[in-house]
């Protein structure tokens, strides 16, 4: 069966088309859905009857369900998600909700595991299994803003959304756009494009594809400002090196009616990534292109011979590039007593890359 949460918009239209309904229909049907976070269709009293038995004969509303909750001290919460086609937590995947002062972020996941192989990550470690579906992606924000409390027409618990949880987005292109366009669709969950940012390792000629494609704001994980480091430590640097990830990221800025800029994220990395003169080639690398960096404390994971960088050196690193005039944040870790930071998420993935388990860089 159809599950409606895969399909955007557009999608849906299509299908009521191909079915003799009403274009419209779409409309009232995502309205009812991401709106009123209705999901009983006997409820949908807008729908003639016919329609709603049509919906209830040939179509679902698969969500992923919870397997477990856990609460930080800080406010941060982890969910496990079951996917929908799978039994107990054999493919399970992770979100994790960040509030703020001022805004509410969801971390989502795109893929069961990751096929990337970033030694300082523990998602590389689970290996890969699937990319998630269009409802999955989607429907994470609909699960987390139906667990904080639906607010109809009201303030909206969830304010931003970051997919920077498990996979590599551009790796699952054909479901991450849709998801991503009904995050922003005023019929959807209506956020603004500057608060939807997809996070990416560098899958360089998706990044062109995206400019076209979806309006999300880019975050891109720079980690190491020379290819010779990069290729260590985001080995899809050997695919698409630097200086085709920095003009792909130059392209993505340009020419847009809408002011872009790019957000640079680096893991500090004691003694790896962390000195003067990297901090000098990254403040170099980036330069000109409208953006910022965000400079990321590592979180250790069971396994992992990396070393977080001293909080002095990040705020030595930090202020050396400020003072030539760039943007330069330290990400706050958040969720740490729940395993919820970045880089921590691994959920329960059957590994079906049959990678070799050589990540881990002293084994
Ligand atoms: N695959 C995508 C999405 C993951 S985003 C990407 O690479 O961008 C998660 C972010 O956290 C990435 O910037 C990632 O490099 C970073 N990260 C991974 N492991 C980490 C760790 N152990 N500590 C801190 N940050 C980590």
């Amino acid at each position: 069966m159809l599950n409606l949460f895969n399909l955007d918009k557009r999608a849906l239209e299509i299908f009521f088309i191909e079915h003799g309904e009403k274009k419209f229909r779409a409309q009232q049907v995502m309205k009812w859905i991401y709106h009123e976070g209705e999901l009983d269709i006997d409820q949908w009293s807008n729908l003639s009857k016919v329609c709603r038995e049509f919906l209830k004969r040939e179509t679902t509303l698969a969500l992923p369900s919870i397997i477990t909750a856990q609460h930080s001290k800080d406010g941060t919460i982890k969910w496990m998600l079951q996917l929908p086609d799978t039994k107990g937590t054999q493919n399970a995947v992770e979100m994790v909700y960040i509030p703020e002062n001022d805004r509410a972020t969801l971390c989502i996941s795109s893929q069961a595991g990751c096929a990337l192989a970033c030694p300082f990550c523990s998602t590389a470690h689970e290996g890969f299994n699937r990319n998630l579906t269009t409802g999955e992606i989607i429907g994470q924000v609909w699960l987390a803003i139906k667990e904080l409390g639906w607010q109809k027409g009201g303030k909206r618990k969830v304010t931003n959304v970051v997919l920077m949880g498990m996979g590599e987005p551009l790796l699952n292109y054909t479901n991450v756009v849709p998801a991503c366009n009904l995050m922003m669709d005023d019929l959807g969950f209506g956020l603004s494009k500057r608060r939807v940012t997809l996070s990416t390792s560098g899958v360089v000629p998706k990044i062109y594809d995206l400019k076209r494609d979806s309006d999300v704001s880019l975050a891109i994980s720079l980690h190491a400002p020379t290819d010779e480091l990069r290729n260590e430590i985001v080995p899809i640097n050997q695919k698409y090196p630097i200086a085709e990830l920095i003009k792909a990221c130059k392209d993505f800025v340009e020419g847009r009616d809408q002011k872009k800029h790019i957000t640079w994220e680096y893991v500090m990395l004691k003694d790896v990534n962390d000195s003067l003169e990297h901090a000098e080639a990254l403040y170099h690398l980036v330069k000109g292109i409208p953006g910022k960096i965000n400079l990321i404390p590592f979180n250790v994971f069971p396994g992992t011979s990396y070393k977080a960088s001293h909080m002095k050196q990040v705020v030595r690193f930090q202020e050396y590039i400020a003072n030539k005039g760039a943007v330069i944040t330290v990400r706050k870790t958040r969720g740490d007593d729940i395993a919820a930071a970045c880089g921590q998420l691994v959920g329960e993935v059957k590994d079906r890359s049959r990678r070799e388990r050589i990540l881990v860089r002293d084994q």
